[in-house]
């Protein structure tokens, strides 16, 4: 039992960050080792379990990354880019896989993310779902086929708590329509479009965001041309899939060496 990898589990209060807990104590190949949340937060000191309104799990939250670091075999964090940066830096210190759940990171970030990884292993994928990682595949094979004629938008669907866009799904089924084509995504993007805009440029791909209520994620990849159109769609109605991919990214990523990877390594995509 104690041989299994020890994990950690950042952002212990968040929607995504109790999935995690839950998946991970629940999962007979990890052991949940420890969960951070930032000082200050009413949850530091007491049991997670009592925390999330459930039984005990003799795992009290802590706001000590690096002490916590120290004693796992990875990190598995959904948070926020400027938590996920720092938490970067200290994974890799710490020698532990660093899976990487969060969306919204600028350039810079990416960067820093980039320059741990020269240390550590790093697994990090804007969606951790077997369906999305094979819709990222069809799109890039469906784009190839079809030519300029067939408009390629990208519409996604998000919860009304979502605090970026486009989400991290929709850039990389994006970055693969125009992978599919040929061409840079930053050449061709078309995003927030508003007021008088002009027609449609052709070859761009284009991007529109809903948020309400619930939703915890849907994305359309449009293929629109005179006559026809194809849709690719994926929908995820529980965040189980996330937690249950990052898992899967934190064990496959024992032993390997350092360096950045994706859940198409993960899953042999
Ligand atoms: P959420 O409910 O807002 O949870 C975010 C958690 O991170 C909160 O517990 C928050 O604590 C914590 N946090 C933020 N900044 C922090 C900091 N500087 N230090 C320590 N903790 C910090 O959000 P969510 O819905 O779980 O989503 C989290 C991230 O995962 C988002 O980027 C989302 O897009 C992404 N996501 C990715 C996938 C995927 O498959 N890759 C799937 C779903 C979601 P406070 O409440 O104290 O701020």
């Amino acid at each position: 039992m104690t041989n299994l990898p020890g994990i950690v589990i950042t952002g212990a209060s968040g929607r995504m960050g109790q999935m995690l807990i839950k998946t991970v104590q629940e999962s007979d190949k990890a052991r949940l080792v420890g969960v951070l949340e930032r000082p200050g937060h009413d949850w530091i000191g007491k049991d997670i379990g009592e925390c999330m309104g459930g039984a005990p799990m003799g795992v009290a939250v802590s706001d000590d990354a690096l002490e916590l670091f120290a004693h796992a075999q990875a990190v598995i964090d959904f948070t926020a880019p400027a938590a996920t940066v720092e938490f970067a830096g200290l994974a890799a210190q710490a020698r532990a896989v660093h899976v990487i759940g969060t969306t919204g990171l600028s350039e810079d970030d990416l960067k820093k993310i980039n320059a741990a990884a020269r240390h550590a292993t790093v697994v990090r994928a804007g969606n951790m779902s077997l369906g999305v990682n094979l819709l990222v595949q069809l799109t890039k094979k469906v784009a190839a086929a079809l030519d300029e004629d067939f408009d390629i938008e990208v519409i996604e669907a998000h919860h009304n708590k979502k605090v970026d866009a486009p989400s991290g799904t929709a850039l990389m089924l994006g970055e693969a329509a125009a992978e599919g084509r040929g061409v840079s995504l930053d050449n061709v993007s078309d995003r927030g479009r508003d007021g008088i805009t002009g027609a449609r440029e052709r070859g761009h791909i284009g991007f529109s965001a809903i948020r309400g209520g619930d939703i915890v994620g849907e994305h359309d990849v449009l293929f629109a041309a005179p006559g026809e159109r194809v849709v690719l769609r994926h929908i995820a109605t529980d965040r189980a899939i996330f937690a249950r991919g990052a898992l899967k990214a934190a064990l496959w990523g024992q032993g390997k060496a350092p360096g950045e990877y994706d859940m198409m390594d993960v899953l042999g995509l």
